[in-house]
């Protein structure tokens, strides 16, 4: 008998999106809302507390042993200068592409006047929620960054999942150390923390075969909780066009380039292999609950070492977003513009500095991006009750530029490994 042929993870998870997707339109038709928030919703809220859940773990064994295994330290500096550099480089392109297209379509200046009262009292309670958060991360010392990632207790950083850069520091840590000390010494230690990340990936492959159940519930339920607003998505058609254009092109022109120029990867081979990561992020809006398949993709997939996926990829989940950035470049402008103010060339590059730092910023969770947009208006001076106008749209976009955060991860993961095994062959 012949052997059935198993669907590929992707076809499943996108089934799952899809059926979801069908399923949140019916039930926002027949208004089958507390059906949904009982039965659907939670096995959605299961599915990301998995990813959250292995998150943690999965920074600590992984990087510890990615570090651990290296011959010497200074590969170590190497590749971090190299994927700082290319981070911030992406990130200044996908807020200029964002700062191009939103001056030449000018979203903000075809947005009904009238709507401008109705969104501010409509958002009032959440705004103010929002610019509080921005406010405490405003009244801090520029040095706070710093502070922030090294932790005083390491079981207190591992507890808390929007602690990543200081479990991130710990282990490059400990993984720096093991490489100091003599090999004989920490044999074991690294034989333990391999055969750990060799487990946690296991559990990994587990999780995702809950993923289009996960997806499904994901996506239905959104659906479902966005239905009131779809009469707002109208009046702001042309802004969310603007910055659904711009993600279409770092997605699409600009990261194929650059795997193109420094790569040997196929764009096809690349996205067939990072494409559970895309539709993950897309249905999660978070690029720190997709992380864990993230890192299983640019390995499995790409063929990217462990090595290079367990450094560029966590750092990269926590301070590389380039999709998050353009939109910020927008946003701002669109809202300067709907309340009727210009933005000079010295704002505009304010814009560029800020939107560049509030990405680094931004945890990456749902809905970080817009608190760090707050910032980005009070730089420019221009009154942050304006993320009012964009909150009807922000969700969807929110899962759209976190689909781009993940996939311009990934480039830049593809192209660190890329070097480092080019350095190795020539040695
Ligand atoms: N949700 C985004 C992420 O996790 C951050 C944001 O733009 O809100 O990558």
């Amino acid at each position: 008998m012949a052997k059935k042929k198993k669907l590929a993870l992707h076809w499943k998870i996108l089934l799952g999106m899809l059926i979801g997707v069908v399923y949140g339109l019916v039930a926002a038709r027949f208004e089958w809302i507390q059906f949904t928030d009982y039965y659907i919703k939670p096995w959605g809220t299961i599915f990301i507390n998995l990813l959250k859940l292995i998150a943690m773990p999965l920074i600590l064994f992984s990087l510890i042993s990615g570090i651990g295994n290296l011959k010497d330290i200074s590969k170590l500096s190497r590749m971090g200068l190299k994927t700082i550099t290319f981070y911030i480089f992406t990130t200044v392109v996908a807020i200029t592409i964002g700062l191009v297209l939103v001056n030449l379509i000018d979203p903000g200046d075809s947005f009904p006047k009238e709507n401008q009262a109705k969104f501010t009292q409509m958002y009032g309670d959440q705004v103010k929620e929002k610019q509080a958060d921005a406010h405490d991360l405003e009244n801090r010392s520029p040095l706070a960054f710093f502070v922030d990632i090294v932790p005083e207790n390491i079981i207190g950083a591992a507890g808390d999942n929007s602690n990543m850069l200081q479990l991130i520091f710990f282990s490059i840590f400990m993984g720096i150390a093991i490489v100091i000390l003599p090999e004989e010494k920490t044999k074991t230690v690294r034989d333990f923390f391999n055969g750990m990340n060799e487990v946690i990936l296991k559990i990994i492959d587990i999780i995702m075969e809950f993923a289009p159940l996960g997806v499904f519930a994901l996506l239905g339920s959104i659906i479902v909780e966005m239905k009131g607003e779809a009469a707002l998505f109208k009046a702001l058609g042309l802004y969310g066009l603007t910055v659904v254009l711009g993600l279409l092109i770092l997605i699409f022109i600009f990261y194929p380039l650059l795997i193109k120029f420094f790569t040997k990867i196929k764009i096809v081979d690349f996205f067939k292999g990072i494409a559970p990561a895309q539709m993950l992020a897309f249905s999660t809006s978070s690029s720190a609950a997709t992380l864990p398949v993230t890192m299983e993709c640019c390995e499995k997939n790409l063929g990217a070492s462990n090595e290079v996926c367990s450094f560029v990829l966590p750092i990269g989940a926590t301070i590389n977003m380039d999709g998050t950035s353009l939109y910020q470049g927008v946003a701002a402008v669109f809202i300067a513009t709907a309340f009727g103010m210009d933005l000079n060339f010295g704002q505009q590059l304010t814009i560029v500095l800020t939107a560049t730092l509030a990405s680094i910023g931004s945890a990456a969770v749902p809905g970080a991006g817009i608190v760090m947009l707050v910032i980005v208006l009070t730089a420019i001076g221009v009154p942050s009750e304006g993320i009012a106008l964009i909150f009807a749209v922000d969700r969807p976009l929110d899962m759209l530029r976190t689909t781009v955060n993940v996939t311009g991860d990934s480039s830049i993961t593809a192209i660190i490994d890329r070097f480092e095994k080019r350095k190795n062959y020539i040695k």
